[in-house]
């Protein structure tokens, strides 16, 4: 399938999840995530329109922004390692993993600029999963206090890979609370206006529950074999 095909049948979608929530499609960033492809595929997606592209490993990352530089604005969406910050830290405008205060530390040593972060948050509490506890998010957020590079935009999430539709509406449910008391905390740093949750999968349930950010590959881009 062309990126261009399936774009137009994720907006459809996209556009149908925000008329049965009551939203504006202009809420609505829609990320494509180009782990699985090649740069040309990704070239594909930005000349149909793309423009925030999102790897989850900084060699996918590096290799892609050889061929695409900064045409895209790029978002780093998997877990990120300590020491591999400075590779790909002047190349993305948003990180959504961040999930320990060590993490925070080198980003905004390294980082020449504010850096877009999401704290990533485990609201299934699956031990396979990555982030931090809900109890603990705002404490997490309130020591970042001195760390003049980093912007907390809001939070991310991934939900359980599951069909049970409620299952996956109170996960995504119970980060939008926890975004909202963020954001009411006040913090000039932690902002926390945005929701990054939503894949291929789930993405429409993500939008009727507040996600301000989708993150999709499968579904636009493709797997490595779809792509023609
Ligand atoms: C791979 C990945 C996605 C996209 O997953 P699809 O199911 O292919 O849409 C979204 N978010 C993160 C963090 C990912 O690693």
């Amino acid at each position: 399938m062309r990126v261009e095909d399936n774009l137009k049948q994720i907006k459809s979608a996209i556009q149908e999840a925000c008329i049965k929530a009551n939203r504006k499609t202009e809420e609505i960033t829609l990320i494509a995530v180009t782990k699985y492809v090649t740069a040309e595929r990704a070239q594909e997606a930005l000349e149909a329109g793309i423009v925030h592209l999102g790897e989850n490993r900084d060699e996918g990352l590096l290799a892609k922004w050889d061929v695409l530089k900064d045409k895209p604005t790029w978002h780093f969406i998997g877990t990120l390692q300590t020491r591999k910050v400075k590779n790909i830290i002047d190349k993305v405008d948003y990180i959504h993993s961040l999930d320990r205060h060590s993490l925070a530390k080198e980003i905004n040593k390294r980082a020449d600029r504010k850096i877009n972060c999401f704290v990533q948050v485990n609201v299934s509490g699956e031990e396979s999963k990555q982030g931090i506890n809900p109890e603990e998010v705002a404490d997490f957020i309130s020591c970042l206090a001195d760390y003049k590079n980093i912007n907390i935009i809001g939070l991310m999430t991934m939900a359980p890979l599951s069909a049970d539709e409620e299952l996956l509406r109170s996960c995504f449910r119970k980060l939008k609370n926890l975004q909202s008391k963020v954001k009411d905390l006040g913090f000039d740093f932690a902002p926390c206006t945005e929701l990054s949750m939503g894949m291929s999968n789930d993405f429409s349930l993500a939008i009727e529950e507040g996600a301000t950010m989708v993150r999709i590959g499968t579904a636009l881009v493709g797997q490595k074999s779809q792509e023609d």
